[in-house]
């Protein structure tokens, strides 16, 4: 008999954890809620006819969160055999309040308690025996992280399932509520299935909206409950939905007085780092030098010498020489020669060259994520944007958004209100995600020799564009409006997994090492194509000049755009267009048209970086910075656009947020170099001009007096009374 094991729990219990551990796969774990927004499914190790579902955590089954709904869609109508209950026995008084709901769904419930190791080392004491009774499920002790445990709760739940024992709920209500259930139940008669009748009669005292819609009461049936109901609040003084929830935490406290013994310690070492970093004062400087040291070490230092090898001496000194002399050598067409070096080994090569610091930067966001320190981030955040009216729950999808925008603008989908998530998808994307670190990378080695503020600052320049977007828009009345509470679990610090940092790691580089093998493919064969081919003459032919091909024409249109931001050649503005393929294309264009331009065998001789280092010709200090700025700020490339289409789903939103990202990258390195010019003494012009008049409607957009909500509606109240 196939059976089929749901895993539930409160997010960041350790279910994907466990979920990966039972089957094998490699779900990636994040330390934060919302990662699993989506259920997964996947097989037993070593039973075929098992299936687990990885369902997204959630604190409860009452749908408000997209999260809840998903899971109890999913246990309601897909009605699996067994559930296997996930609680974080550290945290164990919250995620009871999950397992009370489970228990009355009529479905039979297996708990693995998990998180034991960090129960242990507290010293505290569960009595798992007494807890079992007193909950009416079978409890087995688990350590996820530690391979323990896990695979007897599986089969636990199994032969729990093959049983075909039920579960009966153990606690019950207050005699008053017991008495309104009771009532309620011989109301609702057949209309509610026999099997869960209890579920049923809780959800219809709570008033679930979502359930009445799904089961046909009459209307004179529904009235009675609702007299019921009535009834019940005014003995009770309270609203229904707070008396069950009220009366499901004073059970779980007697339980818990029963089984567990806690170990007064004082502060566990987790408290006193927390104590630390996320200390009001300290905690944003201490952020800032953590991610200041993430991005010098990968993309200045340590990256920097790998990727150095790889751009210069691997593809500079070795592959591009060789494949030239062997394409020559067996009398290959000059032209295929050239296509070959030039544009796939230039442009594939340059892309492939930064993979080293990108694998290096997601080494240490994961291992940062993994050990527990981003979650904190995410409250420290909250603090922040809590001011400009965005909460933390903003900032986990601009976590995720540094490995890359699409599963990033996809996380927004945890915000439950619509105007802060529109907001966050709007803005998710300005966070470098790792196709930009090529350019940063590029710009800081090639033009900054690798001074060790560049590439940090571009990470900064991020979060300032989003706390900035985040003022600015919230004083709109589209998105004006207090955020919703922040609420989530902070898991215990610990040593990261090379497991877990590895697998993160694998996820993320190995997307950009397929996209170099297909879409940055292509697109240098495009580049060399165009920047190789052009009119001389009058006929069509391979040019000798680059800059008398296609690609030229056209880029030198569409290079007037941006010569206000300092970068009208062309060989910017191509790339800059082609950063809408893939990021990593910006290089990779770079890589081709210096190829052609520069005859890939003269490459070594340049220096770092190979043939790349003749960007620095086409660039000052100041419109390189410019340059970045705008290619780190504007539309991401299609991946994400069409991410931000889906999460959107509606397609004037997209292409305000689209428009609203291309103009603030345009006006944000205009200022940079129109006010650099001015300061370096390069005199005052009508960019100048410009870029003050942008300033000021900056300001003006930043300190006005916002939209007030509150205001507005007092003030349509006092017009309809007068
Ligand atoms: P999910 O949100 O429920 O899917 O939780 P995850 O599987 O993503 O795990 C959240 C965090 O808890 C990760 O950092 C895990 O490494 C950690 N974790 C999971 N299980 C255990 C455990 O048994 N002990 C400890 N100490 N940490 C765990
Ligand atoms: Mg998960």
């Amino acid at each position: 008999m196939s059976v089929t094991v749901a895993l539930a729990g409160n997010p960041n219990c350790g279910k994907t954890t466990m979920f990966n551990d039972l089957t094998g796969n490699s779900q990636f774990v994040g330390n934060w809620p919302g990662v699993t927004v989506e259920k997964k499914e996947g097989r037993l190790r070593g039973h075929k006819d098992v299936s687990i579902m990885d369902l997204p955590g959630i604190y409860s089954l009452s749908p408000y969160s997209l999260e809840e709904v998903v899971s109890r869609n999913y246990l309601m109508n897909s009605h699996p055999d067994v559930i296997l209950n996930l609680v974080d026995a550290s945290n164990i008084e919250r995620n009871l309040y999950l397992t009370t709901q489970l228990t009355e769904i009529g479905i039979p419930v297996v708990i693995a308690l998990n998180m034991m190791d960090i129960v242990r080392k507290n010293g505290d004491v569960i009595d798992v025996k007494k807890l079992s009774q007193e909950l009416g499920c079978q409890i087995i002790e688990t350590s996820a992280v530690k391979n323990q445990g896990s695979m007897e709760a599986a089969e636990a739940a199994v032969r729990m399932a093959q049983s075909g024992k039920k579960t009966v709920p153990q606690h019950t209500f207050s005699d008053r509520v017991e008495k309104a259930l009771a009532e309620i139940r011989e109301i609702a008669g057949n209309s509610i299935p026999e099997e869960n009748s209890r579920w049923y009669c809780v959800k219809l005292f709570e008033r679930d909206e979502k359930l009445k819609e799904q089961i046909s009461l009459s209307s004179d049936k529904a009235s009675k409950i609702e007299g019921i109901i009535a009834a019940c609040e005014t003995e009770l003084d309270d609203d229904s939905e707070s008396i069950i929830t009220n009366e499901r935490y004073e059970y779980i406290a007697r339980v818990i007085k029963d089984c567990v013994h806690k170990k007064r310690t004082g502060m566990t070492t987790s408290d006193r780092i927390d104590h630390i970093v996320t200390n009001r004062i300290l905690a944003l400087p201490i952020f800032v030098v953590v991610m200041f040291i993430v991005y010098y070490i990968s993309i200045t230092t340590i990256g920097d010498i790998a990727t150095g090898f790889m751009n210069d001496t691997l593809f500079g000194e070795w592959i591009s020489p060789a494949a030239k002399s062997f394409l020559t050598g067996i009398g290959t067409a000059d032209w295929l020669t050239g296509l070959i070096v030039e544009g796939i080994i230039g442009g594939v090569g340059a892309v492939l060259g930064f993979v080293p610091q990108m694998l290096i930067l997601f080494v240490m966001l994961c291992a940062l994520e993994d050990c527990g320190y981003m979650a904190r981030i995410a409250f420290i955040m909250d603090r922040i944007f809590r001011r400009f009216g965005l909460s933390g729950k903003s900032f986990i999808p601009m976590l995720i958004g540094s490995g890359c925008g699409v599963p990033g603008v996809m996380a927004s989908r945890t915000i439950e209100q619509d105007r802060d998530r529109k907001m966050t998808i709007m803005t998710t994307t300005f966070i470098p995600c790792g196709a930009k670190m090529p350019i940063v990378a590029l710009i800081a080695g090639a033009i900054f020799s690798g001074a060790w503020w560049v590439a940090p600052s571009a990470y900064f320049i991020g979060v300032a564009a989003i706390i900035i977007s985040g003022i600015i828009l919230k004083k709109t009345k589209m998105f004006a409006g207090e955020p919703a509470p922040f609420v989530m679990e902070l898991p215990a610090y610990h040593v990261p997994t090379v497991k877990n940092v590895l697998r993160g790691t694998w996820e993320r580089g190995w997307s950009f090492i397929k996209k170099a093998g297909t879409v940055i493919l292509l697109s240098s064969i495009f580049v060399w194509f165009a920047s190789s081919f052009g009119f001389v003459d009058g006929a069509f032919g391979m040019v000798e000049d680059i800059d008398t091909s296609i690609l030229a024409v056209i880029g030198s249109a569409v290079a007037v755009i941006f010569a206000p931001l300092g970068f009208g050649n062309w060989q910017s503005a191509v790339a800059t267009v082609l950063g809408l393929v893939a990021k990593e294309e910006v290089v990779g264009t770079f890589g081709t048209l210096y190829a052609v331009a520069g005859d890939a065998l003269g490459m070594v001789e340049e220096g770092d970086f190979g043939g790349l280092s003749n960007i620095a010709q086409h660039f000052t200090y100041l419109s390189a910075y410019s340059f970045l700025i705008f290619n780190l700020l504007c539309a991401p490339c299609f991946a994400a656009i069409g991410a931000i289409k889906r999460e959107m789903n509606n397609a004037k939103w997209t292409w305000f947020a689209i428009g609203y990202q291309c103009v603030f990258a345009y006006t944000m390195a205009l200022m940079v170099y129109q006010f650099g010019l001015l300061f370096t003494g390069a005199g005052f012009g009508v960019g100048t001009v410009a870029a003050l008049i942008v300033l000021i409607a900056y300001i003006w957009l930043l300190f006005r007096k916002g939209y007030d909500e509150n205001g507005a509606r007092l003030r349509a109240a006092s017009a309809v009374r007068s």
